[in-house]
């Protein structure tokens, strides 16, 4: 059992999903062998060392070396937890999973996705129902095409207090549960609820796996705010969410970039007009979280701004992002040598800025999407035009506003952790500058210093290295990994060899881990069901890189041999050793044993004799 799961189970689903197919989502996939090969979706990396090994249904990274099953990569992909991963690929794979009591706090959450899709199906009955027709009316007046509200399920939440409260009372879903949910609230002077959403047209926000958990409320008329969103709730993190992220999914993939523009109908009308790649950040700034999960799906992104937004309060929230995309480790900026950061070779981050007056709905309502299409064309690296706008915000032609302008340049480069792309970047701010590029890049470095010295978030970022608790492993000495590769791998080594096994044997913590749930193991289990079994993330990962090794095994017979007969004489050096003590003691309280002792220490010596000439070939 792992995870409340039965083993039989979890193969079951896991014979049920093909894992090419599954990681083909993501990552592109390219056959070599009987693997199949692609960019790692969880370092950045230039040649491919991600492995899919679909016979086994594991993938290893020879990169970053992480690697499990199919419930592994979904869990790393979209952050799933071990249930929920169990539950998304039973679905996949079409398998029903028996009816059990689910852990609390996974119940909880089920509950609340529960809340959420009925709460959706109501909202988006409600737009289409007769009474939705002045929410209809608004949609067409805002230029959305019917057919694109209903692919980005809009809905209707009806004027009243109470249509979401009575229409869930007759589901069953409590007023407590709706509350939890972000969708009612308490009363403020009297008891009872009312319903958080009412006469506003509803985008619904959903995670990676495409279920609502969120939704954003857009008054039609003058009625403040004019966006109301759902608070956070356990299903729903602000700054860990995209708008739109699971429908523009397969666009992000096929063009291979990512736009990134601020509201919803923006996203609605890019969609409409072609960019299928767009997704809302649902915020002002937008995270490293959102980055990362970008990042599966494109090489590129290209962040949309308002001339006026760009204007105003870009750059500070540009710096605000360039620290929090530095702090991601695996991301980062590349920049040629000329100090021309355009074409960077990894996950480039671009600044698209609209003409004057207009976000990218009215651009695309007034000019169509070649408008649009042309600012994309022009984007620029995010690190290229926070420069400038940080040298153009300054009166250069003061001492004051140069030296004011040379501080926050040197406070940018400090936060570039590569030391190339820095001086790239220092060298071509120096030249607009007017000054001196050694000394530029002197003071980053001391900011630099100065912020590592004073710690917490905003040091500068480590180089990209493994990830995972099995960084702390030693590697496992050759003898021990070919031994385990043996067993995982032909089924004449583990029923040969497994009884002369134990775990103490094995001294790498990883690989004694993996001959453990291999000697628990249930006859017959295919070495890939053994994920399950393993204690953690980085004993996983061991045992997928093992999986994935491919090797012949001609001389399989000769070598169990070999092992058996070396095991053997171990066991009894080590009974020997046993017996010489307990004789010692023995001797010593004059107890009777002795002579039995003896006499088993003298046969086995016989035979140890024995079988070393036959090892030795004497
Ligand atoms: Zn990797």
């Amino acid at each position: 059992m792992a995870g409340g799961f039965s083993s039989q189970i979890l193969d079951e689903i896991r014979s049920g999903v093909d894992m090419v197919e599954l990681v083909g989502q993501s990552v592109n996939l390219k056959r070599a062998g009987e693997n199949w090969k692609g960019l790692c979706p969880f370092h950045a990396e230039k040649t491919p060392s991600f492995t899919v090994n679909p016979k086994r249904g594991i993938f290893h990274c020879f990169g970053c070396g992480v690697g499990g099953d199919a419930f592994g990569f979904l869990m790393r992909q979209d952050r799933l937890a071990f249930p929920e991963a169990v539950r998304a690929l039973a679905q996949r794979a079409g398998v029903e999973l028996p009816t059990q009591r689910s852990p609390e706090t996974d119940g909880k959450l089920e509950g609340l996705r529960r809340v959420m899709a009925l709460a959706a199906q109501f909202y988006t009955d409600a737009l289409w129902a007769h009474d939705g027709a002045k929410a209809r009316a608004y949609v067409e007046s805002r230029g959305v095409d019917l057919e694109v509200a209903r692919r980005f399920g809009l809905g209707y939440a009806p004027e009243g207090w109470n249509a979401l409260l009575s229409h869930m009372a007759k589901e069953g879903v409590s007023d407590a549960e709706l509350v939890s949910a972000g969708l009612a609230l308490p009363r403020q002077n009297a008891p009872g609820f009312y319903d958080r959403f009412r006469g506003r047209l509803l985008f619904p926000i959903r995670d990676p796996q495409a279920r609502v958990v969120a939704f954003g409320g857009r008054a039609m008329g003058a009625e403040e705010p004019k966006y109301l969103n759902s608070p956070e709730t356990p299903l729903y993190v602000k700054g860990q969410m995209l708008y739109a992220l699971d429908v523009a999914r397969e666009g992000m993939r096929q063009k291979n970039r990512a736009v990134v523009v601020e509201g919803y109908l923006d996203c609605l009308m890019a969609h409409q007009h072609g960019f299928t790649e767009t997704v809302a950040a649902l915020g002002t700034a937008f995270t490293a979280a959102q980055l990362a999960l970008l990042r599966r799906y494109a090489d590129e992104v290209v962040s949309v701004f308002d001339a006026d937004a760009a204007g105003q309060k870009a750059t500070s929230r540009l710096e605000e992002m360039l620290t929090d995309v530095m702090d991601l480790r695996n991301l980062g900026w590349s920049v040629s040598r000329t100090g021309s950061f355009e074409k960077a070779g990894y996950f480039p981050i671009k600044v698209a800025v609209l003409p004057e007056g207009h976000d990218p709905d009215s651009l695309l309502r007034a000019e169509g999407a070649q408008a649009l299409q042309s600012r994309l064309d022009a984007a620029r690296s995010i690190l290229d035009f926070v420069l400038e706008r940080a040298l153009g915000e300054e009166d250069l032609t003061t001492p004051r506003g140069r030296s004011t302008a040379h501080a926050r340049v040197a406070l940018i480069l400090s936060r570039v952790p590569n030391a190339e792309e820095a001086t790239a970047l220092a060298r071509e701010a120096a030249r607009k500058l007017g000054v001196d590029a050694t000394q530029l890049w002197i003071e980053a470095q001391q900011l630099q210093g100065a912020r590592a010295r004073k710690g917490g978030q905003d040091r500068p970022a480590a180089p990209a290295g493994p990830t995972g608790s099995s960084q702390a492993w030693p590697a496992p000495s050759l003898s021990e990994r070919d031994l385990l590769l043996m067993l995982l791998h032909t089924e004449e080594a583990r029923t040969g060899l497994l009884p002369y096994l134990e775990e103490v044997q094995i001294v790498h913590p990883g690989l004694r881990a993996v001959l453990g749930a291999l000697r628990r193991a249930p006859e017959g289990i295919a070495p890939e069901g053994l994920m399950a079994e393993l204690p953690g993330e980085a004993e996983r990962s061991l045992l997928a890189a093992l999986l994935v090794e491919q090797r012949e095994w001609s001389d399989i017979h000769i070598q169990v041999t070999e092992l058996q007969k070396r095991y053997d004489i171990r066991r009894r050096k080590q009974r020997i050793r046993e017996l010489s003590l307990a004789i010692a003691q023995a001797q010593a309280t004059g107890d009777p044993a002795v002579a039995s002792l003896q006499a088993e220490l003298r046969s086995l010596q016989d035979q140890a004799q024995a079988v070393r000439g036959m090892v030795t070939g004497r």
